[in-house]
């Protein structure tokens, strides 16, 4: 049976794929110590599974409801097999949400947020990676702790007992340099690493820059447009 989206995404995974390598290539890094996120907002939970066959197993989102839904609707074979991160700007009284669906969330930028998810991630018997989504642009509101107030995010975070803190996570700035943010980025992930050890991820990098962040020491890529095609929206 033919399945062309199937091929075309088959095609443009290759792609990153091979991005991936040759960016560890010039780093002298490994690539199995990079992580790709395959980010399928906007697209239906068939590209989830389609990406699925195709061998990924960690997928990423970025919108609460739409998430939630195709999460579930996915076959619990294929569910078992993936990851989820939760990506996007996330409100306390959507915690308990995420916490149903999510693995991971790599948003959490405020202690009210950390709070919150321990007490769902608690009441539900899971426990849930966390990152710090830390804020590289200087400007308010885009969604991130500032880089000075990165440490005591962590310490909240890890006084939640439902929650492990993995790293942190960031978005370069529009219009700033990649590899100047990424650099910053790596500075604020190293000062967190030295409180706790166990906080080793670092998440950054999209399709557009993820060569910048490989070499600045990623090890979560999350990439959407390249592999799933442009959104039907912008963001
Ligand atoms: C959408 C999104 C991405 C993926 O962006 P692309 O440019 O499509 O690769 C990565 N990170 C976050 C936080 C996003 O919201």
């Amino acid at each position: 049976m033919s399945d062309e989206r199937g091929d075309a995404l088959a095609i443009r995974l290759a792609a990153v794929r091979a991005r991936i390598d040759e960016a560890c290539a010039a780093a002298g890094r490994d690539p199995a110590d990079v992580t790709l996120i395959a980010v399928t907002k906007f697209f239906p939970a068939g590209d989830v599974e389609r990406l699925a066959s195709l061998g990924v197993t960690n997928v990423g989102e970025n919108r609460d409801q739409e998430a939630g839904a195709k999460i579930t609707a996915l076959p619990p074979e294929v569910r078992a097999g993936l990851t989820v991160h939760f990506i996007g700007q996330l409100q306390s009284n959507k915690a308990h949400h995420v916490a149903d669906y999510a693995d991971v969330v790599q948003s959490v930028d405020r202690t009210k947020i950390a709070t919150a998810l321990g007490r769902a991630a608690a009441a539900r018997g899971r426990s849930l990676d966390v990152l710090a989504q830390i804020d590289l642009s200087g400007a308010a509101g885009r969604g991130g702790v500032d880089a000075a107030d990165a440490r005591s995010l962590a310490d909240h975070i890890v006084e939640q007992e439902a929650l492990r803190l993995r790293g942190v996570m960031a978005v370069a700035p529009l219009g700033a340099d990649p590899a100047e943010a990424f650099a910053r980025l790596a500075e604020v992930a190293a000062v967190i690493r030295a409180d706790h050890p166990e906080a080793c991820w670092l998440s950054a990098g999209m399709s557009g820059d993820l060569e910048q962040a490989v070499a600045a020491g990623a090890t979560h890529l999350r990439v959407g447009s390249a592999i799933l095609g442009s959104r039907p929206t912008a963001r």
